[in-house]
């Protein structure tokens, strides 16, 4: 099984680089045990012009029939010798993937300690992979990539046999992809879509393969035309887990449609304030005040809904009167970096065992979302197109129905303070409207009034005599009993 990767560059922008996005050096061959067999990474051309790595796996074909786990779908039924003799130590397949994320985890996962910055850059990439096995042919192949950013894609069928044409081709293709994409990105399309044409998993697809799915294709899976076909063979037909990552691209579709996916989440607001001596900036202000907030109520379980990467978790987890913290959040890329800030799989178990992040989206009912004492919305109704709006009030006031709200939203008044936002202009690209204080006011005055809540204001950041402070706060308390919760028209139970 065999793989090579090839870049071009300058002396500014050299070739060798590649070497640092994929963590091995392009002086040595290395060497890596795997699961299947030996993982062997080394570099037959390496000059700042060009640069070529090449992922060799041997596979130990003895050792995956002990395993019990050599027999893909289609192989031979009486297959004992099958077993032994078979495409696996030749084609890359699926465990050609695994051996993949194993060698070249960091890269997969954007990350570059030695120079963060490289992981962002489009490069020119050649892939070249001269024996892959494709059902479905390079058919399949073109449509599978196709969408995907490469500008060329050559998928060659490989003949049965070179000396007998009439015999025709075999299920393999010489798959060649030309473009100019992230490392990174095409790294991720590689580690799904070889065992999906390959469609013989070589293991057992437990349930979180659905996530490490979605974690995978964030970014590119859930808009590709092919996602169906994707979902099913990733996860080796499986109709419970296909249907499982379906509902959940579903709903990354509909946030992206929404126009809600936000990649840019930190407060762009620090940066350019005027006010000189300003030097908190408003972001930490703001949690500064959420917490205040949440601890005068007496809340312990709280919900972050729209929770982002995760900066008010991590806050919360400071104080352990929060025993309970669920970060709920629509984009799996967001929850990805939260995950990864926050450390969560190396957190002792009695602070993980306190927080937990979880993918939904806020204009949808969510059981699991009922029964807290409090739950915040940071910034996020703003990202919300106005008419999805009911369906949010309805999902948090009426349906999770918490003990305390708190809603935090840009006040648009203070904008003329900012003299780097041009007139008119919203502080954040993704922002679907910005109130005035008024409007802000007015809005949340008639939920309060429809949930059953009461409603205070609160000023985040310095408060200024004409235009108010830069974060506008309203704090929602339950009155015990409900006012009228029935659904928005557009009904939203899902
Ligand atoms: N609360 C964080 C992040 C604010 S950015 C903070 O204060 O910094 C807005 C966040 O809301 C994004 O992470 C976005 O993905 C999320 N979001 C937007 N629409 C959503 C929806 N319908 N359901 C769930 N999350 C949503």
């Amino acid at each position: 099984m065999f793989m090579t990767i090839t870049t071009t560059g300058d002396a500014e922008k050299p070739a060798t680089d590649l070497g640092f996005l994929l963590h091995k050096h392009p002086q040595k061959a290395q060497a890596f045990s795997t699961s299947h067999g030996t993982a062997h990474v080394l570099y037959p051309e390496a000059t700042p012009e060009r640069c070529t790595a090449a992922l060799l796996l041997e596979v130990d074909p003895v050792a995956l029939v002990r395993r019990g786990r050599g027999r893909g779908r289609g192989g031979a039924p009486d297959a004992a010798l099958a077993q032994y003799v078979n495409d696996r130590p030749y084609a890359a397949s699926s465990l050609f993937a695994v051996a993949l994320g194993a060698v070249f985890r960091s890269a997969l996962n954007s990350r570059c300690a030695a120079r963060p910055e490289l992981t962002e850059q489009v490069r020119p990439l050649r892939v070249e992979i001269p024996v892959l096995p494709a059902r479905g042919g390079p058919e399949l192949v073109r449509r599978l990539f196709g969408p995907l950013g490469w500008s060329a894609i050559e998928a060659t069928p490989v003949p049965l046999d070179t000396r007998f044409p009439q015999w025709g081709d075999s299920r393999y293709v010489r798959l060649v992809l030309d473009g100019e994409l992230r490392l990174a990105d095409a790294l991720r399309q590689l580690y799904v879509l070889l065992p999906v044409l390959d469609d013989s998993k070589h293991y057992w697809v437990a349930p979180d393969e659905v996530d490490k799915l979605l974690r995978v294709g964030d970014g590119w899976l859930a808009a590709h035309p092919e996602h169906g076909i994707i979902t099913s063979r990733y996860l080796a037909r499986s109709k419970r887990l296909t249907r499982d990552a379906l509902e959940r691209l579903e709903l990354v579709r509909l946030a992206e449609s929404d126009g809600s996916e936000v990649e840019e989440l930190d407060d762009p607001a620090p940066r350019e304030t005027p006010e000189a001596d300003w030097c908190v900036p408003l972001a930490v202000q703001r949690r500064a005040a959420i917490l205040d907030a949440l601890r005068a109520a007496g809340a312990h379980r709280v919900l972050d809904l729209g929770c982002g990467q995760g900066q008010l978790i991590r806050a919360l987890m400071g104080d352990a009167s929060f025993t309970e913290i669920v970060g709920v959040d629509v984009s799996v890329r967001a929850l990805t970096i939260a995950a990864r800030r926050l450390d969560l799989e190396r957190m002792g178990e009695r602070q993980s065992a306190r927080v937990r992040l979880t993918q939904g989206s806020l204009t949808y009912t969510d059981k699991r979302l009922t029964g807290y004492d409090a739950a915040v919305l940071s910034e996020v109704i703003e990202h919300l197109d106005l008419p999805r709006l009911p369906a949010l009030e309805y999902a948090v006031f009426g349906s999770a129905r918490p003990g305390t709200v708190l809603v935090t939203t840009p006040n648009v008044e203070y904008n003329a303070r900012w003299e780097t936002l041009p007139a008119g202009a919203v502080r954040h690209a993704d922002h679907r409207f910005e109130w005035t204080r008024a409007e802000f006011r007015d809005w949340a005055g008639r939920v309060a009034a429809r949930f059953g809540y009461a409603v205070d204001f609160v000023p985040v950041g310095p408060d200024h005599p004409e235009v108010g402070p830069p974060t506008q706060m309203a704090v929602f308390h339950r009155r015990e009993t409900p006012a009228s919760t029935t659904a928005p028209k557009e009904g939203n139970t899902a």
